[in-house]
């Protein structure tokens, strides 16, 4: 009964707040064999990679290794292929996007107000993840993540996307020059992905990787998104917008599967 109600909403997923893990998890990937999340700031700073570590023991999730990209707001998207054993944490430099089809690795991007955005292909097995601010969005890094999918052998109706946590359009106003470069590449989207507050214009970067993904193809129905704003939500998450002089703790959205 009570998801016939959702469904007449149009919630047949979503995106919600498991208190023990003290993440939000995203009913449309994750499985027994599929775990992806978005944490808060209960599970503390993901600078430091202690605080990820902790958190999967403590969820009692096996997995061999976590991969952390060094984030650079790029479009480079890497391929991991093999495992190299022994060491628990390893950093790719100067990436924003990882995809991969090993088992048991966890792959985390961390963020405070720019958008993370997990993709799934519970058919080929692949698993990626990637970061853009309003860089990687402007050059549309979501959509590159797709591409590199599909050249991984997936077919479009397969891929699962899950946009997370950042920061919304209530607290994202940008200047006159960042406002026409998006202006420049997406003027179909701009009356969609702008809206005008008081004398600034505010983006919707939710929205634009949202579209951003239709276009490239993925099915709307295998598309979710965070509703909240990162700034705005002070008690769930750490936002670089709102901590201008301290703000450097990071959240950590992650995405692994267990074989
Ligand atoms: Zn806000």
């Amino acid at each position: 009964m009570k998801s016939d109600v959702f469904k007449k909403l149009g919630f047949i997923f979503m995106i919600t707040y498991n208190p023990a893990l003290k993440i939000f998890t995203p009913s449309l990937i994750n499985d027994t064999d599929y775990f992806s999340g978005f944490s808060t700031k209960d599970l503390g700073d993901s600078k430091n990679p202690k605080n990820i570590s902790n958190f999967l023991n403590l969820s009692l999730v096996e997995f061999k290794k976590i991969i952390l990209l060094d984030q650079i707001h790029s479009l480079n998207i890497h391929l991991l292929e093999k495992d190299i054993p022994g060491v628990e944490t390893e950093t790719i430099e100067d990436t924003d996007g990882v995809i991969t089809n090993l088992g048991q690795t966890v792959l985390v991007v961390r963020t405070a107000d720019c958008l993370p955005l997990i993709i799934v292909d519970k058919t080929t097995g692949f698993i990626g993840i990637s970061h853009q601010g309003w860089r990687g969005s402007l050059k549309n890094m979501a959509g590159k993540m797709v591409k590199t999918l599909q050249n991984s052998g997936s077919k479009l109706h397969n891929l699962i996307c899950v946009l997370g946590p950042g920061i919304g359009a209530c607290c994202y106003d940008v200047d006159q020059d960042r406002y026409f470069s998006f202006l420049q590449e997406y003027d179909g989207y701009s009356q969609k992905i702008f809206s005008r507050r008081g004398n600034r214009w505010h983006l919707n970067l939710a929205l634009l990787n949202y579209l951003q993904l239709l276009n490239a193809g993925v099915k709307t129905e295998k598309v979710d998104f965070f509703p909240f704003c990162s700034k705005c939500d002070k008690k769930r998450f750490f936002s670089r917008r709102r901590n201008k002089k301290t703000g450097q703790e990071l959240m950590f959205n992650f995405v692994m599967k267990s074989r």
